[in-house]
């Protein structure tokens, strides 16, 4: 795919009638303003060129078979990777090798990654639907993103380290219209705080819906400067969710 392929995904809505594909997820509505999910020109698994081998043990097991959960909270990291990238096809490979073998978590961590582009790419591994990260009942697929509260905790990772420089508004763009249509496809009031309740070991926390790793435990992701973002991506998330 050459960047034309993603040039709406990067200019502001103007007064046309989207989307072309009707996806089951999406509401009908009469306002333009809330990005469609998936989004439009979503990088997807086969076009970053995942090689789906590394999601399986040598004698063919899947390393980590998906599990699905409700949607509760939406969680924003940073790759901690070079800011001057220029093939971030590349850098989503390499996190997708360091997570799934490396770590041995069986696939990418991240629901999503967002490139400084703005273009967003498919994360972890849930299922021959065309739906990313969910199965057909709109559940998230369990990711690997932030230890102890996985389950139903939605990752999106901007490529990149934000710990002194800002993302791009492009970036910023992308990450807003992503927020605010995970945010309407799952209920979830990107304004509001959350009573997360880790559906498989019951552990609890309290935190904002649309939070930064950092929110959840002890760690400078996603860099202070993507953390100070959070509170105007919820803001807008707000008005486009609405
Ligand atoms: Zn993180």
């Amino acid at each position: 795919m050459d960047a034309g392929d993603f040039k709406d995904t990067n200019e502001r809505v103007t007064p046309k009638k989207v989307p072309q594909k009707k996806r089951s997820s999406s509401k009908p509505s009469e306002r333009v303003s809330a990005a469609p999910f998936p989004p439009v020109g979503l990088i997807t698994r086969a076009e970053w060129g995942a090689d789906e081998s590394k999601r399986f043990t040598i004698s063919g097991d899947e390393s980590s078979p998906p599990q699905f959960f409700s949607a509760q909270a939406i969680t924003v990291h940073h790759t901690d990777t070079s800011n001057e990238d220029i093939n971030p096809a590349a850098t989503v490979r390499a996190i997708y090798e360091y997570h799934a073998v490396s770590n041995d978590w069986g696939d990418i961590g991240y629901h999503f990654l967002i490139d400084s582009q703005g273009n967003i790419y498919e994360g972890r591994y849930s299922g021959t639907d065309s739906v990313p990260a969910h199965d057909t009942q709109g559940r998230i697929v369990t990711g690997f993103h932030t230890i102890g509260f996985n389950p139903g905790n939605i990752g999106i990772a901007l490529v990149g380290d934000f710990s002194r420089e800002s993302p791009s508004p492009k970036m910023q763009r992308s990450l807003t219209e992503l927020t605010a249509s995970l945010a309407k496809k799952h209920s979830i009031d990107p304004l509001s705080s959350v009573d997360y309740r880790n559906p498989v070991t019951h552990r609890v926390k309290r935190t904002y819906a649309i939070a930064g790793h950092r929110d959840w435990i002890s760690t400078d992701c996603p860099g202070l400067n993507a953390y100070l973002d959070l509170s105007q991506v919820r803001e807008k998330a707000a008005r486009l969710a609405a």
